[in-house]
């Protein structure tokens, strides 16, 4: 009898538990039905700017996986003027990320000298076929769309030098 009264206490504790549970909004993530709300710059697959890499294989050097594959050819640029000469300049024939290996490290994008990789929140991309993870630089400039704009700067802040750069005009030609 006296082991019966000690169980009240805790039963009662117990029920008020349930019962507060109970009125708490559910935590089930109902996705695909429903989105999940990710930050802005969650690390969902990484994006190519084509037109801003330089096949300096700078990324692929740094990547400790070795997941990314980057092939390509020297072009000649003709000069501007009869004056000039011409350039050489290298173009991409193939830029590939295995998300397969890929552990998402962001060392790629943090080493990038030339702004052409970019974190994109998108994670859709799940595929019953191992080898479907590679994603060419077709597919990876197809990302950039997804990928957010910069945060606005601090009031006061200075403009990033390449910007102020991009921003100045060209100088007049010599007579
Ligand atoms: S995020 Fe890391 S592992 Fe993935 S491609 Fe970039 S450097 Fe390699
Ligand atoms: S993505 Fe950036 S680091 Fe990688 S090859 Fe292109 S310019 Fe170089």
């Amino acid at each position: 009898m006296s082991n019966d009264r000690s169980l009240v206490p805790g039963l009662v504790k117990g029920m008020a538990t349930t019962a507060r549970q109970m009125m708490r909004p559910p935590h089930t993530a109902e996705y695909p039905d429903v989105a999940p709300e990710l930050p802005a710059r969650s690390r969902g697959v990484i994006a190519l700017v084509e037109s801003n890499c330089t096949s300096c294989m700078l990324c692929a050097r740094e990547c400790p996986d070795w997941c990314i594959h980057i092939d390509s050819h020297k072009e000649e640029v003709p000069p501007a003027s009869e004056a000039g000469r011409a350039r050489q300049r290298n173009v991409l024939d193939r830029f590939d990320i295995d998300f397969s290996l890929c552990m998402y490290c962001g060392i790629c994008i943090e080493v990038c000298p030339f702004d052409a990789l970019f974190w994109s929140p998108q994670f859709e991309y799940a595929e019953t076929d191992i080898r479907d993870l590679l994603h060419d630089k077709a597919r990876l400039g197809q990302w950039a769309a997804d990928v957010p704009a910069p945060p606005e700067l601090d009031q006061g802040a200075a403009e990033a030098p390449e910007v102020a750069a991009a921003n100045k005009p060209a100088r007049k030609g010599r007579r």
